[in-house]
């Protein structure tokens, strides 16, 4: 496939399928402009060669319903201020007076196009809205990768409709960082997760056992762990369905000589709030009436060993309940350390939504090596699973 970098956009009008799936406001305004700023080198690479950048993306489940609160009209202010340029906005994404629109556009413009949702035929993978898509334009670019695991029309069938077709900057920047970690990482290799459940991340400590050294285990999801051991975890979240398979995941551990560290200690309060009674304790002897809802100083210490001697480490989920504050100091105590081991040289990867907040939260995404934009699709790409949309490109 051809390169990016090298590539004239000079009068090509070019489709460029962007993640501007952002958070909004009661009032439509954009809370967190990470995934537009992401957005922009490609963009910029596209109009400063003289392209016409026709930017298509999805905002929000709009299931087919056309909806002032998914309408990427919500988007378009901020991202003329990040471009230092007007920004075009039209209500549709297909159709004659889109096309003569783009048609009648100068080089270096930008056009942003209404929400791919709005079409129900979007999330099918539809063939003939995906190549409506493409006539609109003579090359294509697929920059994002928050959808890269699912099979729409505007990431994965569409290609096939053009000749000239580009992952983008963030793109490749992502696949860069991810096989960084995955494919050969440095030893020792630490996998920190987190979060509220195991369920939706089984597979990825499944396929992480086969990868790394060490495998931290925190958050709500170790309160399984601990009562599948037998421990006494009194309120605290835990998935019943999940205990034998939370004992599969030690032995497996176990068997391939990987070290899997839980919390010791745990932080727990008598309500899902921070106006209850607290108390630290150990974490296979919680009070009947407490949940605990963060890891205590000794698990903190003891996970900190293990990253500050780790020289390759993934997380993804937050190790305790940190939007409350009072409950925010694991995680915030992780962070720091992975930053830390990032400046005495470690390789860190930080990916998944809340963890991304979490980083945020704490000033310290300056201090991480990679922060991933995606969430699902990064985890299925560490499973190994191939995502369609970028087979879709080879
Ligand atoms: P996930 O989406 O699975 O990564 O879970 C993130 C959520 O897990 C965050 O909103 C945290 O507040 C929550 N969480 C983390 N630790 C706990 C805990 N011990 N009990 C309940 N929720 C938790």
């Amino acid at each position: 496939m051809n390169n990016i970098a090298n590539f004239d956009f000079k009068n090509k009008r070019t489709l460029i399928r962007v993640d501007f799936n952002v958070p909004l406001t009661e009032d439509n305004k954009v809370t967190d402009n990470s995934r537009i700023i992401a957005a922009i080198p490609t963009i910029k690479k596209v109009i400063s060669t003289g392209g016409i950048a026709i930017l298509i993306s999805h905002l929000g489940r709009p299931k087919g319903k056309k909806t002032s609160k998914h309408s990427l009209s919500n988007i378009q202010k901020d991202l003329e201020k990040l471009l230092l340029q007007p920004v075009a906005f039209l209500d549709d994404c297909i159709g004659s007076k889109v096309q003569s629109f783009i048609n009648k556009q100068n080089a270096g413009s930008v056009i942003v196009l209404e929400n791919l949702r709005f079409y129900n035929e979007e999330e099918i993978g539809d063939i003939s809205f995906a190549k409506k898509l493409a006539n609109l334009a003579d090359v294509y670019i697929n920059d994002a990768f928050g959808t890269a695991h699912r099979q729409h029309a505007s990431n994965s069938v569409i290609t096939q409709f053009f000749k000239t077709k580009f992952f983008g900057l963030l793109m490749q920047n992502e696949i860069f960082n991810l096989d960084k970690a995955i494919k050969n990482p440095t030893k020792p290799f630490t996998a920190i997760i987190g979060g509220a459940k195991i369920s939706g991340k089984i597979e990825i400590v499944l396929s992480l056992i086969e990868k790394v050294d060490n495998l931290i285990i925190g958050g709500g999801m170790a309160y399984t762990f601990v009562k599948a051991r037998g421990g006494a975890i009194g309120n605290s979240i835990y998935e019943k369905d999940k205990l034998e398979l939370a004992d599969r995941i030690i032995q497996k551990a176990k068997d391939r000589g990987v070290n899997i560290i839980l919390p010791t200690d745990s932080v727990n309060s008598s309500k899902f709030g921070e106006d209850g009674a607290i108390q630290t304790s150990d974490i296979e002897k919680i009070s009947p009436n407490y949940m605990g809802l963060d890891i205590g100083p000794k698990s903190i210490q003891l996970f900190k060993n293990v990253i500050q001697n780790s020289k390759t480490i993934i997380w993804n989920g937050p190790m305790g309940v940190f939007e409350m504050d009072l409950f925010s100091k694991g995680t915030e105590q992780i962070a720091l350390s992975v930053s830390k081991a990032t400046s005495n040289g470690a390789y860190s990867l930080v990916g998944g939504g809340d963890s991304v907040s979490a980083i945020k939260k704490f000033n310290l995404e300056n201090n991480v090596s990679y922060i991933s934009t995606g969430g699902g699709a990064m985890i299925e790409y560490l499973e190994g699973k191939k995502l369609p949309a970028i087979e879709a490109m080879l």
